[in-house]
């Protein structure tokens, strides 16, 4: 094995050539509140050993994250999966988020290939939620689609088994060594408790969910909470056990009661759900995290405990105000923090409400969809979430879609790095609809593909011949109805 040396890397381009110096300078951050001893810098010097050979670095094994990888490893592609933590499935298993919501227009199935496969296996495999069969969840009305997510995770382990995909559980993509000048990347820093890694591939996709990778590339970004005014709440997930689903009929009248009765330590005045993700357990999506920056760690670490004490007064609330929850009891709440904003990229494109709202149709659309644009109160009073909420609902009719250009996973500038997920190029009505788990695998799915295109063909993110994507997308199963394709992607 190859090792580089980590030197002063700030500000020098270092694409090519084994034997690089890198370094690692760690900075206090300017916002951060953290103690006074961290007002110098400190330069680290470590030699990294350099691993080489790969067609593609996938990190964060999220919805997108897995069908990327999946996707370029089933077109041949030898592929290097990354996680931070022990599973795949991102906020569907990590995160509890174990519901897809309804895959049909109203007079077609917007869901094929990987996203198809994964709900089909679940099925299979006796992991839907109770009374999940394909008459209920891919006809119309349709219904939503729950799950349990241990099964889910075992799913995703057999895939990328099967598909020889390298996967590193509790590795963190750390740094990149990137020309932005170039729109290039030429590696990744890995971290796990084996020490530092530098990966080489020869194409990278961004599924961390916070533009990590494009963000340390240098790629163009929007930050919540800086770039917009505002940042939208957080939630964490929980499951509870032993309901009595028989006898439950909704909540917000009972919520209602409960602020009056001054229950909670921070009145709310909306209830999102709870998916049906077994017998007598369900996936509850209940109370805010509000103001929280994800990518602050400070911020984050307080919200994580703030959090658990929120889940834990919903809970309480359920089982004193809700009936069919006398008996429950909480289970766990999830490992990963629901951040619904963070970090969203620059793209070729960004898809924004207008197109949302005229159902525009992209000759180089790599998925259609159709979902609310779902905004949450950026403070727990009553009026913002109404008016927020009545400003910006898109409501669909029976068959309308809208498309999902292949452009807003390809960062404005780069050649050998794709974003997926839900920090693709988009503003935030239109990443309020498609920020949802089917959308984020159908962009994993057309990312990896994309990136195996690239490789095979000598061409690049940005002239990637997108009617030939299409066309090998369609053949993987996906539902893309555009009539005319182009060459050339959408750009502004
Ligand atoms: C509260 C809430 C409720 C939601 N409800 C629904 C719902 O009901 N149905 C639905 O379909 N969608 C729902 N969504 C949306 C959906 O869950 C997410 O938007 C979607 O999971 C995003 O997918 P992703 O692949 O971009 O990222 P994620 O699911 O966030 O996955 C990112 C993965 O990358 C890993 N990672 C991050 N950084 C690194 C790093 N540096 N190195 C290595 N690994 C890293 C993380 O550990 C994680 O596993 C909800 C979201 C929230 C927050």
């Amino acid at each position: 094995m190859k090792k580089i040396t980590r030197r002063n890397f700030i500000g020098q381009s270092l694409l090519g050539g084994v034997g690089l110096g890198l370094g690692l300078s760690l900075l206090p951050s300017q916002e951060s509140e953290a103690s006074t001893t961290q007002k110098s810098e400190y330069t680290l010097t470590r030699h990294i050993p350099i691993e080489e050979g790969y067609d593609l670095l996938v990190a964060g094994g999220g919805p997108s994250g897995l069908a990327a990888a999946l996707s370029a490893a089933r077109l041949g592609g030898k592929v290097l999966l990354v996680e931070g933590t022990g599973c795949l499935g991102g906020m569907a298993t990590s995160g509890l988020v174990s519901a897809f919501p309804r895959i049909g227009d109203g007079k077609d199935l917007m869901a094929g290939g990987i996203l198809w496969e994964l709900i089909e296996k679940m099925r299979e495999r006796g992991y839907l939620g109770p009374g999940m069969v394909p008459e209920k969840y891919a006809k119309p009305p349709y219904c939503w689609i729950p799950f349990n997510a241990e099964g889910y995770k075992l799913l995703l382990d057999d895939l990328v088994k099967e598909a020889g995909i390298e996967v590193r559980f509790f590795t963190k993509l750390i740094d990149v060594e990137a020309s932005a000048s170039e729109g290039k990347v030429a590696g990744a820093i890995l971290h796990n408790d084996e020490g530092y890694r530098f990966v080489r591939a020869k194409a990278y996709i961004d599924c961390t969910g916070d533009a990590t990778l494009a963000h340390l590339a240098g790629v163009e970004c929007r930050e919540a909470g800086r770039d917009t005014p505002n940042i939208m709440p957080a939630s964490l997930f929980q499951y509870v056990c032993n309901i009595d689903f028989k006898r439950i009929k909704g909540g917000s009248g009972y919520l209602k009661q409960a602020v009056e009765d001054g229950f909670f330590t921070q009145p709310e005045y909306s209830l999102t759900g709870l998916y049906k993700a077994g017998k007598s357990f369900g996936a509850l999506n209940a109370g805010h995290v509000f103001n929280l920056d994800a990518l602050r760690n400070k911020n984050l670490s307080e919200g994580m405990m703030w959090g658990r004490k929120v889940a834990r007064e919903f809970f309480e609330f359920y089982k004193k105000y809700v009936p069919g929850y006398e008996n429950a009891e909480q289970i766990a709440t999830s490992a990963l923090m629901g951040v619904r904003e963070s970090r969203r990229i620059v793209g070729e494109y960004e898809l924004c409400y207008e197109d949302l709202r005229t159902l525009r149709v992209f000759p180089d659309q790599i998925g259609v969809f159709r979902y609310h644009i779902d905004i949450h109160p950026y403070k727990a009073d009553p009026n913002v979430h109404n008016t927020t909420r009545s400003k910006t609902l898109k409501k669909f009719l029976d068959g309308e879609h809208f498309g999902v250009p292949y452009s807003i996973l390809v960062p404005k500038g780069w050649d050998n790095l794709w974003v997926a997920g839900r920090s693709v190029s988009s503003d935030i009505l239109a990443n309020g609809s498609i920020r949802v788990q089917p959308v984020c695998i159908m962009m994993g799915e057309a990312a990896g593909a994309a990136a195996m295109q690239a490789i095979r063909t000598g061409t690049t993110a940005r002239t990637l011949d997108t009617k030939q994507l299409v066309t090998t997308l369609r053949k993987q199963g996906a539902y893309l109805p555009q009539p005319v394709l182009n060459k050339e992607m959408t750009r502004h």
